[in-house]
């Protein structure tokens, strides 16, 4: 690890970013999906600064009860505060931690570094609520700061609970409109969901702009699948389609690289060619402005199926791109990044593929 180190401190030379560490993660055996996502979130810096400064309010409890929170609050100080710049630090309580908290995670198994982010990401955001709701019962105080969370109806009955909006919801939560306009009376129905990450379904050669058009593209429901409408009583054909709200201020893309095949009657992985560009323009919104957005932490699917392989990281930090993978770290060129995309062709020997895209929003958010 030394030597490693020194070749990145060599590398980075006096480009070294002041107060940055760049540290690996070592594996427990299989437990890259999670390395890979621990990094994209520590380069994630509004949620690496909320981190340490839970950590700095929180080090010295009444109670210590040690959670996801507490555990990867500790785990980026720890690599925040080292002395060295680089090295390997061990996230053995983290690790632990989400194996008594999640049994799915308790194998040895290849996991789905997908499935490990969403979790993580839910159970922080549990986690803060409950402290929250424990400091208000504590002290009745008002919080002002709350919207509507999950799905929202209009009633204003007075009994449902406005959800608090936590730190998380803050970077990671977007705002989806599900349109449905009946083709009888062409009255639109408008459902909102909440959402810390867009799952979309690839194309063989495509891009991430063309896979966003197809995921906000109509879609005509009539036949079986027809639509209630409230005014007509009764089933209707009808046109859907999914607009973006609200976008959020981290904008996690999850490409859906894991299909069932019916046939098989398993799941293939699809090493189809996605490009997702640097600077991603979302235009799908319903905004006025485009909102645009920076690549900033890419999550690699390393290897040919769903249930063995590997995963890696792609980071941009102070302008430099780094390769993590486990232990190791690596200074990469920006152009490395779109050997990434995928393959071109079904059988190809290149067999790392862009999984999860994490991308920050450039133009300033009015919240
Ligand atoms: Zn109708």
């Amino acid at each position: 690890m030394g030597a490693a180190g020194s070749k990145l401190e060599k590398a980075l030379g006096d480009h070294f970013p002041e107060g940055e560490r760049y540290f690996g993660l070592e594996n427990f055996g299989n437990t890259c999906y999670c390395n890979s996502v621990l990094q994209a979130l520590y380069f994630c810096v509004p949620f690496r600064d909320k981190l340490l400064e839970y950590y700095e309010k929180n080090k010295n409890p009444a109670d210590p009860e040690e959670n996801l929170l507490t555990c990867l609050a500790d785990l980026f100080t720890q690599i925040s505060s080292q002395k060295k710049k680089t090295g390997v630090i061990a996230p053995k309580r983290f690790v632990q931690r989400v194996r008594k908290e999640n049994e799915l995670f308790r194998g040895y198994m290849h996991q789905d570094a997908h499935e490990f982010l969403n979790f993580l990401l839910n159970e922080l955001v549990d986690i803060l609520e409950k402290e929250s709701s424990a400091a208000k019962d504590s002290s009745e105080n008002s919080s002002s700061d709350k919207i509507a969370n999950g799905p929202r109806n209009g009633l204003a009955n007075g009994v449902q609970k406005e959800p608090l909006v936590t730190w998380v919801h803050k970077n990671f939560q977007g705002i989806l409109t599900n349109e449905t306009k009946c083709l009888r009376c062409e009255t639109v129905t408008a459902r909102d969901e909440t959402f810390f990450d867009l799952s979309l379904d690839i194309e063989q050669n495509s891009s991430i702009t063309s896979c966003l058009k197809n995921f906000s593209s109509t879609e005509t429901l009539n036949a079986e699948d027809k639509f209630f409408c409230d005014k007509c009583c009764s089933l209707q054909e009808a046109q859907k389609r999914m607009k973006i709200k609200k976008p959020p201020h981290i904008l996690v893309i999850h490409l859906k690289r894991f299909k069932y095949i019916e046939n098989l009657g398993r799941y293939k992985k699809l090493s189809y060619r996605v490009v997702f560009p640097l600077e991603l323009k979302l235009t799908n919104t319903m905004e006025d402005a485009d909102s645009e957005y920076s690549l900033f932490a890419v999550v690699v699917h390393v290897g040919t199926g769903p249930n063995h392989g590997h995963y890696v990281s792609l980071v941009k930090s102070h302008n430099h791109w780094l390769f993590f993978d486990d232990e190791n770290v690596d200074i990469i060129d920006e152009s490395a990044v779109q050997t990434f995309f995928g393959s071109a062709q079904e059988y190809s020997s290149n067999s790392e593929h862009g999984y999860i895209l994490f991308y920050e929003r450039l133009t300033s958010v009015t919240s």
